[in-house]
């Protein structure tokens, strides 16, 4: 029988809180159960926001929590390439094109079709949908505007992928969403629009460099936090799309602090190494999350 896979992927761009505690223990409790493995994924495409000190404390924070996983630990950095290769799939498939409007043109766009009466649609996280006319570029004018060296960022065209993929997308949710959604979930990619999936400068974004690395690793099951559950609609429209095999899926709840909201990197109180810092044990901490 083939083992189960499990994997923790955190940003080296903050420190470790709570959250991430919980989600790792939770990880390697389910892999030490079902007998299977427990790999580390460092996702530092963002190499803007990520630090190699970041990237050392996340490794000093698993271990003090007595967090075992394989070597060698796969760096995001290191394999554009593989990205590269999805990404030009993608594009020669016609299902994605770059997108030259800046976040300030888009603004102005929707306020502009929202003051005209115009109701624009939203995204699952309430953030309005990105304008989709550049879909319609022609290859020229495309071509000026990167000769031109003008910054781009290439957008997945959901409409020509839904019309690629067979639908319904569905997968396989052992958690729960934030309404109750569990079992077989179909997934809705199109209430993302059209998702950036590569940057000019860094041929991957989240997205992608998730559903390649999870085919890539034989990743069997995805267990991460609730605030993700509707990232993996597009995550399985990915997976379809490239032919890559689809995990299960176990959202978990969310760490909350004590005004009820999500944790975040910046708030120093929740973090690993303050808690540590004060003295707290592992087993405070693996106490603290539930578990
Ligand atoms: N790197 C992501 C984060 O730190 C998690 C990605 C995932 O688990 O799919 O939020």
């Amino acid at each position: 029988m083939t083992r189960p896979v499990f994997r923790f992927a955190p940003s080296p761009n903050g420190e470790l809180h709570l959250g991430h505690a919980y989600s790792a223990l939770l990880n390697a409790r389910l892999a030490r159960e079902t007998g299977g493995r427990l790999l580390l994924r460092i996702e530092d495409i963002d190499i803007g926001r990520c630090t190699p000190e970041f990237e050392e404390a996340i490794y000093r924070d698993l271990a003090w929590l007595g967090i075992e996983w394989e070597e060698p630990v796969r760096r995001q950095s290191e394999h554009f390439a593989d990205y590269a290769e999805a990404l030009h799939r993608l594009i020669d498939a016609g299902l994605a094109y770059p997108s030259f409007m800046s976040r300030g043109e888009a603004r102005a766009m929707i306020v502009e079709a929202e003051a005209n009466g115009r109701e624009w649609p939203r995204d699952p996280d309430g953030a309005p949908l990105f304008p989709t006319a550049e879909r319609g570029l022609s290859s020229r004018e495309r071509r000026t505007q990167i000769d031109e060296g003008e910054p781009f960022a290439w957008r997945l065209d959901i409409d020509a992928a839904l019309a690629h993929a067979s639908t319904p997308i569905l997968w396989d949710e052992q958690g729960s969403g934030p309404t109750g959604e569990s079992g077989r979930v179909t997934a809705d990619p199109a209430a993302w629009g059209d998702v950036v999936i590569a940057r000019k400068e860094v041929p991957t974004s989240y997205h992608l460099a998730v559903v390649v690395d999870d085919a890539l690793q034989g990743v069997t099951h995805v267990v991460r936090g609730r605030d993700l559950f509707h990232a993996t609609a597009v995550q399985r429209l990915l997976q379809e799309l490239l032919g890559l095999s689809a995990p299960v899926y176990l959202h978990h709840d969310l760490v909350l602090g004590d005004d009820g909201r999500k944790l975040s990197k910046s708030r120093k109180d929740t973090g690993l190494a303050a808690l540590r810092t004060a003295g707290l044990t592992p087993t405070d901490v693996t106490r603290m999350v539930g578990l």
